[in-house]
């Protein structure tokens, strides 16, 4: 028997409606590509948004279409995001740190019609151009005033005149709605395709799991981009809740972040543990934190716990959280249950460390070599697998991608190795081919990475597993160091044998400038497999 409700589908435009009608003051500050700081309110946003809506259906938009956007954080891209979503058509983003190769493939794979495209990356449409189909149309996304040379459209123009309300269409829950690639671990980047319904869950997972920062009245600064998994949903779940959104445009460094969360009054800031480094040593040369800083979410790689301790010890609240682009993205979230927050300082920063707890609706499993499902104890790793309404089922247009990617079960197997304790807590240990076999035992590096991130000496290090002979495989830490000079050796391995057994500790360590990142910001294990590929660990020399 079926149930009588309504069956109203999820739509992403009733969530800025909603937004508009009931928390209309909610604010969206933006750091500009002009150069100013640009402000406006949910209640405004939704007028320009009906605009933009207008002015795409006269540019011959339908539903279905893919629209791409080369875009930092800011308030022109998340009027994109609704009005595109809203008419029917696809939001697809496009992380303009991919390479030449990888952008123009997924420009010719999600087969775009429109490219939006912010000032900053006019020069690399200029180069690329040439390669992309001749009937893409490209709108620069600021006024006339601002506009490069050239035929392209210029975004203010579009909007010009345009009615400042629209006849939104009630769509199918499951239309497309918004479109990101992920960087494979080898070959092209792999599509996932977002639906309203799933985005739209998401939304209300994220609100119920974070209740503490998407509030009315708050200030969310989301480091991560629009241009990375929907800067982790925030676009949906700010507006939803009645929190405000602050956009950084490009400046995503220290001095620039802390000086925009001081004058606005930043609440809660979201990004990578890359862009906590940068904050944390201007937070440490100003001497203070930035004015209202209470809450950061730390995700996309593990934050190392002298990260999270240097965040807790000043009082910041830190959120440790893991999730996927192919789960919308959040998996899970570390903020403590009242039961345990009682715990001494210590004990607290061992359970930040993990990755947190699942999000409502996200269902996780942990499996060993022939997929069957292990004890949640703290202890039994094994490969982590998701089923949820917000996780994909299958890359776009990508059946190569998608046929190992499923278990029989069709849960999304995440690549990701981890624990799960009895409390529910996640730790992630490793991705599956990052894990070091030594011997027939496992060493996580990450484990040893966050050690050593813990001496004052070190700014940041990688641990990668190099062929051995005699062992299989062999751990070699890159460091690089704080200052001039660099730590000891011997120093760095005094640390280390304190947490681990001898055999798990690194055989060579080397000291480099910096690490290579991927287009995400993440280091780039793969590159350092390769630079490192001939180095000789000391073992070896002497066998
Ligand atoms: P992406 O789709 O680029 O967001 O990458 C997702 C992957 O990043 C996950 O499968 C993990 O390997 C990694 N990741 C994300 N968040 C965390 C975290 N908090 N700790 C460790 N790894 C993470």
């Amino acid at each position: 028997m079926l149930g009588s409700m309504m069956n109203v589908p999820l739509n992403i435009a009733d969530v800025l409606k909603y937004a508009a009608d009931v928390h209309p003051t909610g604010e969206i500050v933006s750091v500009r590509t002009e150069g100013d700081i640009h402000r406006t309110t949910y209640k405004d946003t939704l007028g320009r948004v009906s605009q933009l809506a207008h002015a795409l259906t006269a540019q011959g938009v339908r539903v279905g279409d893919r629209i791409a956007t080369l875009a930092w954080n800011g308030y022109r891209h998340f009027e994109l995001y609704y009005a595109i979503s809203g008419i029917g058509a696809v939001c697809h983003t496009i992380n303009p740190r991919l390479s030449a190769e990888q952008m123009s493939y997924i420009i010719s794979h999600a087969e775009d019609t429109m490219l939006f495209v912010d000032t900053t990356f006019v020069p690399i449409v200029a180069a690329l151009r040439a390669q992309w189909p001749a009937g893409l149309k490209i709108v620069v996304m600021t006024d006339r005033a601002h506009m490069p040379g050239g035929d392209d459209l210029c975004y203010e123009e579009l909007l010009d005149g345009q009615a400042t309300t629209f006849d939104w269409p009630v769509l199918d829950e499951n239309t497309a709605s918004g479109l990101c690639y992920t960087s494979g671990t080898t070959g092209n980047p792999k599509g996932t395709l977002y639906s309203h319904r799933s985005t739209v869950l998401h939304a209300f997972m994220e609100a119920v799991s974070l209740p503490n920062v998407l509030q009315p009245g708050r200030r969310i600064l989301p480091v991560v981009p629009l241009f990375h998994v929907n800067a982790w949903g925030l676009p949906y779940a700010a507006p939803l809740t009645g929190a405000s959104l602050v956009f950084p445009g490009a400046a995503l460094d220290g001095e620039n972040l802390f000086r925009l969360m001081d004058t606005e009054q930043v609440y809660s800031a979201w990004g990578v543990p890359t862009v906590w480094l940068g904050l944390q040593g201007e937070i440490k040369k100003q001497g203070r934190l930035p004015q209202g800083l209470a809450d950061v979410v730390i995700g996309g790689s593990a934050a190392p716990a002298s990260m999270i301790r240097g965040f807790e010890a000043q009082g910041v609240n830190v959120c440790h959280a893991w999730g996927m682009t192919e789960m919308s993205p959040i998996g899970t979230t570390g903020n403590l249950p009242p039961h345990l927050e009682g715990l001494s300082l210590d004990d607290k920063l061992a359970l930040k460390s993990k990755q947190g707890r699942r999000t409502c609706l996200v269902d996780l499993k942990i499996v060993d070599e022939d997929g069957k499902r292990l004890p949640h104890d703290g202890v039994a790793a094994g490969e982590l697998y998701v089923r949820g309404p917000a996780i994909t089922a299958g890359y776009y247009k990508n059946d190569d991608a998608n046929a190992g990617a499923f278990d029989r079960e069709g849960w999304f197997g995440t690549g990701d190795i981890a624990t799960i304790d009895a409390d529910g807590f996640l730790a992630i240990t490793d991705r599956a081919k990052d894990l070091i076999k030594s011997g027939g035992e496992w060493i996580s590096s990450i484990d040893l990475e966050n050690v050593v991130m813990a001496h004052p000496g070190v700014a940041n290090c990688a641990v990668i597993a190099l062929p051995h002979p005699k062992w299989d495989e062999r751990p070699l830490m890159i460091v690089v160091p704080a200052g001039e000079s660099r730590p000891e050796v011997s120093e760095l391995m005094t640390l280390l044998s304190e947490h681990f057994a001898k055999w798990q500790l690194p055989d060579d360590v080397v000291f480099v400038g910096e690490l290579p990142l991927t287009a995400t910001g993440k280091v780039s294990k793969l590159t350092l497999r390769t630079q490192f590929a001939h180095h000789v660990l000391p073992d070896m020399e002497q066998d």
